[in-house]
């Protein structure tokens, strides 16, 4: 055995290297209220109840009834009506899994579709993977970058079982027209989702917002994340229904076996009730107050960005707490994103997709609010080093092989070659420097991106022997 203090000890040792989740610098992954008693009472309530199991509500009565105190909260904040149904999750992506699962077992189509906005969070492509639903991409608008009801309207046909909108998009921060696509579904008795994973627990605290929630007509489900601006510990997420009938075919049980019967709202069936419990915990905290106050904070912060940042400018004007940054003139993103990092902020770049531009991705949370200042001097420094070095060169004999490379056929020896090419051999570690590889994979295809990071996840995931 090691000593509690050993172990200790090694364990902050471990988060030494992490990026920070608390300070208002990290920008993306993490969500900081900046209110030390909210994150003090979450971990509290996390470590108190991380033993207890959400398989079985009868025996854990204190479980459901938080699940229950949290759905009403969510349903009073997302415009329910009487008779709605919601379920906690692990998570935004369990949430939307379980969206597209109940529409696709709600429905008697023998290979069904689901037409989503390009702009649609990844989770509907995992869904689409998982349980078989054909995923129908339809454009958006390119000057908005808000989804077009015309072309989903045009995309829709027999087998379509759901149309999504996001409110807002994590990409960039925009919200789709909900009350058009939620006018297709009501035309033709499909099912609508909003996912408001992002802006959920924010949208309803600020003014001039146009309507997304169950207000409108023809929305059937709604998917929003404690552990974004609930300002939850991670691992919560809400999923709720219009009505009960629409979560029947979310449940699943099975009696074909020689144990219990098992019985599941989620994914998951084994399940800590900690998360469930930090989440009930800060939200009974702040309640709506505090999050209004959290909310219109964040909102500020993202204007203000927007406003005062030079030689990047928004994408689009942000309709939440979300910015989508790009270049004004000619240099690269990607140095200004390893330019922040060096500075200690973490604003990630989101690579060209379907002729979008490369652009940074902010996440602007009230800790951020009062660093603002700060913030647009460290953008504009290293806005100055990109312009300087100007954009990031590829070798063209790189580009070349990396286009040639067949997705399909990627294995781990191809890829150290890909690696050693790059001067990057070793290759189980990041660089220090990013832009090189992002420029990299900027220009490769979807599935070529896939292809590569999943090589690279491989070369990261290998055991290391606990002593
Ligand atoms: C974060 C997010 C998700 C996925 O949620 P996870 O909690 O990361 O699984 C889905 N949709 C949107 C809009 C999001 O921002």
């Amino acid at each position: 055995m090691n000593s509690v203090d050993e172990v200790l000890a090694r364990l902050r040792a471990l988060r030494a290297n992490d990026v920070p989740t608390h300070g208002g610098r990290t920008l993306s992954y993490v969500y900081d209220s900046g209110l030390a008693d909210a994150d003090a009472l979450g971990r509290h309530a996390l470590a108190d109840f991380g033993g207890t199991n959400g398989l079985d509500p009868t025996a854990f009565p204190s479980l459901l009834a938080m699940e229950n105190d949290l759905v009403a909260f969510a349903g009073d904040l997302l415009d329910a009506e009487s008779g709605f149904a919601g379920t906690v999750t692990s998570g935004g992506t369990e949430s939307i899994l379980l969206a597209v699962k109940a529409a696709r077992d709600a429905s008697a189509v023998v290979s069904p579709a689901m037409v989503l906005p390009a702009t649609a969070h990844a989770a509907f492509h995992k869904a689409a993977h998982y349980f078989g639903v054909r995923p129908v991409v339809v454009d958006v608008d390119p000057v908005t970058f808000r989804a077009d009801p015309d072309a989903m309207r045009a995309a829709v046909d027999d087998s379509t079982v759901l149309l999504v909108g996001s409110a807002p998009s994590y990409a960039h921060g925009v919200i789709d027209p909900i009350a058009a696509i939620a006018a297709i579904g009501a035309d033709r008795g499909i099912r609508v989702h909003v996912d408001a994973c992002i802006g959920g627990w924010v949208l309803p605290f600020l003014p001039d917002v146009a309507p997304w929630t169950f207000a409108v007509p023809g929305v059937t489900s709604i998917s929003v994340d404690l552990h974004k601006y609930g300002y939850s510990p991670k691992g919560v997420s809400i999923l709720l229904h219009r009505n009960a009938e629409l979560r029947r075919s979310q449940f699943f049980a099975t009696a074909d076996w020689p144990g219990y019967t098992m019985l599941n709202t989620t994914i998951q069936s084994t399940k800590s009730g900690g998360p469930l419990a930090a989440a009930w915990a800060v939200a009974t905290f702040l309640g709506r107050e505090g999050y209004a106050d959290l909310a219109r904070t964040a909102r500020q912060a993202s204007l203000d960005v927007a406003a005062g940042v030079t030689g990047l400018r928004p994408l689009v004007a942000p309709d939440s707490t979300l910015l989508a940054l790009v270049a004004s003139d000619d240099f690269d993103v990607y140095t200004v994103a390893d330019e922040m990092a060096a500075r200690g902020w973490l604003v990630p770049p989101q690579l060209p997709y379907r002729g979008g531009p490369a652009s940074l991705h902010l996440s602007l949370c009230a800790a951020t609010a009062p660093l603002v200042p700060e913030l647009l001097g460290a953008l504009a420094d290293s806005v100055a080093v990109a312009r300087a070095a100007g954009p990031v060169a590829l070798d063209p004999g790189l580009v070349a092989v990396v286009a040639a490379l067949d997705p399909s056929g990627l294995d781990a020896a191809a890829f150290d070659g890909i690696l050693a090419m790059a001067g990057l051999a070793g290759g189980a570690q990041l660089p220090e420097r990013m832009a090189m590889i992002n420029a990299l994979l900027g220009e490769a295809s979807s599935q070529l991106r896939e292809a590569l990071l999943l090589a690279f996840l491989h070369r990261l995931t290998r055991p290391e022997r606990l002593s």
